[in-house]
């Protein structure tokens, strides 16, 4: 299906006012082709296109809408801070109510600062490894993505992984110089890198459970190893937990491993829909920002009170609805619906999940644990069944490497269409 009047309209227009029609890049269905859908209303676990054609969502609007969209409490939360003010510029009260329930719920936080984004905070914290630790040197790896920070834009993850670029232009060599980039799973190739430069390098960020190539399950014990070896060469640990934060569950991947990181990164889900970064660690580590240290950070719009609110007022459904246990069990019937409808096709697949975090490997074998084990073939059968699911009134994110997301308002009626339309999107597919 091709998308309709209204949106092939406004498409046309936003293609003259903003490059590529879009604000963020994998928008733009280059992916798997066609006309971006205009999305004009969500309510639930579905939205509505300018058209009026409606569409279970599995985007959630890549991860943040935990609740689904426009959840009651949180409209509510939002305009209630909006009528009182939009922004200060001066500490207010709900920034510490926030920061005082992520500290409470995330291992090995004693302080968080604030930021918009997630590129934010992930920038954030690498300055202040650096800063902290008067090292230079990063290690990040292939299929991990931490935002569009300079630093990170090496062989990153996302959408750059379909436009085919291991990196962007404007990042300056010198700057790319200072990360190395390794494949995620590979114990004795860090080992080896921690032997030649380990006393030079600042921080190892990883996405703890990477989604955003995929869904590229670490086993425990990578993740134990890089914490052993960092902590034995005075290397800082970021778990970046954008996406994995507060989704995975209370304590994201750090509890869900029982690995406790030097320093987190959060978005997404911490903002209930608004723009919201935060990074955070010890208080000793902390004291290196701005205004007790000399690693500088800042912000306008920083600890916002609506965005704050908007993040509480989610954080509180959650912990109040025992969120995380209903979604474990909404993903557990996801993973059984798709897996069950992809043995309807002719190829062979696996479902990686963990809670409410769903991908398909579209290839034979094992689900891969590293960017590079991704099959080609995989790519063209996801844009088949990425066109045949929209067709079918479901929405899923419009490239290969993306994840799926459930929320609380995903009912098991929601889910068991995506798995009947997926099995009969499959069946046809060679
Ligand atoms: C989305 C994401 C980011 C970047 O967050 P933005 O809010 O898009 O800037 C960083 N790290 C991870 C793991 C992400 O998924």
């Amino acid at each position: 299906m091709s998308a309709g009047p209204h949106s092939e309209a406004i498409f046309a227009r936003m293609q003259k006012a903003l490059p590529g029609g879009v604000n963020s890049p994998v928008r733009a269905f280059r992916a798997v082709g066609g006309t971006p859908i205009v999305m004009r209303r969500g309510q639930g676990a579905e939205v509505e296109d300018e058209d009026g054609r409606r569409y279970v969502d599995f985007v959630g609007s890549w991860g943040p809408l935990i609740l689904g969209h426009a959840h009651p409490a949180v409209v509510e939360a939002v305009a209630k801070t909006a009528a009182d003010g939009m922004s200060f510029g001066a500490p207010c009260k709900l920034e510490v109510e926030l920061a005082e329930k992520v500290i409470s719920m995330y291992p090995g936080l004693e302080q968080v600062r604030f930021v918009s984004s997630g590129t934010e905070a992930v920038m954030s914290a690498i300055r202040l490894a650096r800063g902290a630790t008067g090292r230079d040197l990063i290690l990040k790896f292939s299929g991990c993505y931490h935002g569009h920070a300079d630093h990170l834009l090496v062989a990153a993850g996302s959408g750059l992984v379909t436009f085919g670029q291991p990196s962007s232009a404007g990042v300056p060599k010198d700057f790319a110089g200072l990360t190395r980039v390794l494949p995620l799973a590979d114990a004795d190739k860090v080992q080896e890198l921690f032997d030649r430069e380990g006393d030079r390098i600042a921080a190892v960020i990883l996405e703890p459970i990477p989604a955003n190539n995929g869904l590229l399950l670490q086993t425990k014990e990578f993740l134990q190893f890089l914490r052993a070896i960092t902590q034995k060469h005075g290397t800082l640990l970021i778990f970046d937990e954008v996406i994995s934060g507060f989704r995975v569950g209370p304590g994201g991947a750090a509890a869900h491993y029982g690995i406790t990181p030097d320093l987190a990164t959060f978005g997404k889900v911490i903002g209930g829909g608004m723009p919201v970064g935060a990074f955070g660690g010890s208080a000793t580590l902390m004291g290196h920002l701005a205004p007790l240290g000399p690693v500088y950070q800042a912000g306008t719009l920083s600890g916002n009170p609506v965005a704050m609110a908007a993040g509480l007022a989610t954080l509180r459904v959650m912990a109040t609805e025992n969120g995380w246990a209903q979604l474990e069990r909404k993903g557990a019937l996801a993973e059984a619906e798709l897996t069950a409808a992809l043995g309807r096709a002719a190829f062979a697949s696996s479902v990686v999940r963990v809670g409410s975090i769903f991908w398909m490997s579209l290839q034979e074998g094992a689900a891969p644990r590293a960017a590079e084990c991704i099959a080609n073939e995989a790519a063209p059968r996801y844009t088949t069944i990425f066109h045949a699911l929209l067709d079918r009134g479901i929405s899923i994110a419009p490239s290969a490497y993306e994840v799926g997301f459930l929320s609380l308002a995903h009912t098991d009626e929601h889910v068991k269409r995506l798995g009947k339309a997926l099995g009969d999107a499959v069946a046809g597919l060679g």
